[in-house]
């Protein structure tokens, strides 16, 4: 049954702790739940604010020290969530708060989830087009009363028919699905001009969400190898992972500095 939003308008004040940021190597990381965020932008959007979330892990970090375009959108995410699991051994080396990730693919989850209650509305775009219409039917069939406005996969090289798409469906978030950082880019490029209000980058999410690309076992997903069943998946990942030890370079650098 779908919640009446106007009898929804009393969302109680947030405390605003995912205002705190960690800074790891420079970046700041909100130290969060998925409730507390589920929270916030469920005010964000009562409120009429625009706000956009992206999943840091150390390939951004690391990109965003190599690339000042990065470094900016970064900073300018109202919500930086700690995606990956070297983002929470960088906390916990620093002695930090971040004591779990919090990945785009679950905030997609539970941001349907939430929309499905309240009745807010989606947008997907981004992904081959069999992947997005596919995570489209998958969330129909998980959310029988989720309301996805539209969608549109990533290939389409039109923006303005994507951004007219967009206003059109009346989304209330958009989720984009084109790998980083080329998502955050679009984002950034396009959020004035879209009257949805929330903003998610989620890479790979559709095609896990139409079957055609399969996430780590759970027991993986826990123990924060989900990296390592990703590589035996897609060994042409490795060249992208071994830049993940200047990572741990530069955390023991900033430990002993
Ligand atoms: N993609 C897209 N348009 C592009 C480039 C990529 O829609 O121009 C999609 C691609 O089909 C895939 C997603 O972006 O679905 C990137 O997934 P990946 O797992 O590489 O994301 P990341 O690891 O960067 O989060």
């Amino acid at each position: 049954m779908e919640y009446n939003r106007k009898e929804c308008k009393s969302v109680r004040p947030v405390v605003h702790k995912i205002m705190i940021k960690e800074q790891i190597l420079g970046i700041g990381v909100c130290c969060l739940d998925y409730k507390d965020l589920e929270n916030c932008i469920r005010q964000d959007i009562e409120n009429g604010k625009k706000s956009f979330a992206v999943a840091i892990n150390p390939e951004k970090i690391l990109a965003s020290r190599r690339d000042a375009g990065v470094k900016e959108i970064l900073e300018s995410a109202d919500y930086p969530i700690p995606d990956g699991i070297g983002i929470v051994i960088a906390s916990k080396i620093k002695k930090g708060n971040i004591k779990k990730r919090v990945t785009g693919i679950e905030c997609m989850n539970m941001l349907c989830g939430l929309s499905h209650k309240m009745g807010y509305k989606i947008f997907l775009y981004g992904a081959a087009p069999q992947s997005v219409e596919g995570a489209k039917n998958t969330l129909e069939k998980m959310y029988p009363d989720i309301k996805i406005s539209g969608f549109m996969d990533g290939y389409e090289q039109d923006n303005e028919k994507i951004t007219a798409a967009i206003n059109q469906s009346g989304a209330d978030i958009v989720f984009v699905a084109l790998g980083s950082p080329k998502q955050e880019y679009w984002i950034c490029q396009n959020k004035e001009r879209l009257c949805a209000k929330v903003f998610l980058g989620v890479g790979g999410s559709f095609d896990v969400l139409s079957g055609r690309v399969k996430r780590a076992p759970e027991f993986m997903q826990k123990i924060g190898l989900e990296w390592l069943y990703r590589l035996i998946k897609e060994p042409k990942r490795i060249v992208r992972q071994i830049k993940l030890l200047k990572f741990v370079g530069l955390l023991i650098a900033d430990r002993k500095g």
